[in-house]
């Protein structure tokens, strides 16, 4: 059984006054049947770590270089985000593939350069609207999936969290049906290469997850927690969503 993970993404938002949100959280990780990350921007990764070691949070980047070191302006390594108190990141969110051209090769060698900083890598996936209009939503996923982990990648090191691009930030989630087609997709190709051990594999949804309906999307087969963008802001709606898993 993957353990169950309620992940936020608090993307380009925050300032350190915004640390109160973690504070506010305390009860609910306290009561969490789950593991409880929150992935702010690079510049609040300390301080958030600092405020998490009193409760049981963890801190993730939101993503990371493939290289160790070097002329990378702006860029900063998986080592950097561990040395700050990371303990996971995000790769290949649709944000930086489509805003940063990232592809899944420079996805894959992310997740390779995150594995050895010894932090837990995030990796997305999802089809555009385009792309499930056309009905190749299972293709494009198990060809993310494919190319974006690494062959050597340990069960152990790896989430992938399912976001269909359309449904991020738009209020519109896919059919329980339809996020249970995914899912159980993911899981079975992840089990064509990795046999049982993909069963130890969290699977996360993503793509405008509420406190609303977060109680039936955690219901869904192989849906194993969610990685939750807008309402991650707030302690008030995130508690709601750990509560539900
Ligand atoms: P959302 O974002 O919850 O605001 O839709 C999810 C994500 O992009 O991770």
């Amino acid at each position: 059984m993957a353990r169950k993970i309620a992940a936020g993404n608090w993307k380009m938002n925050g300032v350190e006054a915004d640390l109160v949100q973690v504070d506010a959280l305390a009860e609910a990780v306290a009561a969490a049947s789950c593991d409880v990350l929150l992935c702010p921007p690079a510049t609040l990764i300390a301080p958030m770590a600092a405020r998490a070691g009193l409760m049981d949070l963890y801190v993730g980047g939101q993503s990371c270089h493939a290289a160790a070191s070097g002329a990378h302006t702006g860029d900063i390594s998986a080592g950097m985000l561990a040395d700050a108190g990371a303990t996971h990141v995000i790769v290949g969110h649709s944000e930086r593939r489509a805003d940063h051209g990232e592809t899944n090769e420079d996805v894959a060698a992310q997740v390779t350069a995150a594995i050895d900083a010894g932090l837990i890598a995030i990796i997305c996936v999802g089809e555009t609207e385009a792309e499930r209009d056309a009905e190749v939503t299972l293709n494009v996923v198990a060809s993310q999936l494919a190319g974006s982990i690494p062959t050597g990648a340990l069960p152990a090191h790896i989430v992938v969290a399912y976001e269909p691009v359309w449904a991020i930030g738009t209020g519109r989630t896919p059919t329980l049906e339809q996020i249970a087609e995914v899912h159980d997709h993911i899981r079975s190709e992840l089990a064509a290469r990795r046999g049982g051990a993909a069963n130890d594999i969290p699977l996360l949804y993503g793509g405008s997850v509420k406190p609303g309906n977060a109680v039936e999307i955690f219901a869904v087969s192989n849906v194993d927690g969610a990685l939750v963008g807008g309402a991650s802001l707030k302690a008030s709606d995130f508690g709601g969503i750990i509560a539900a898993l």
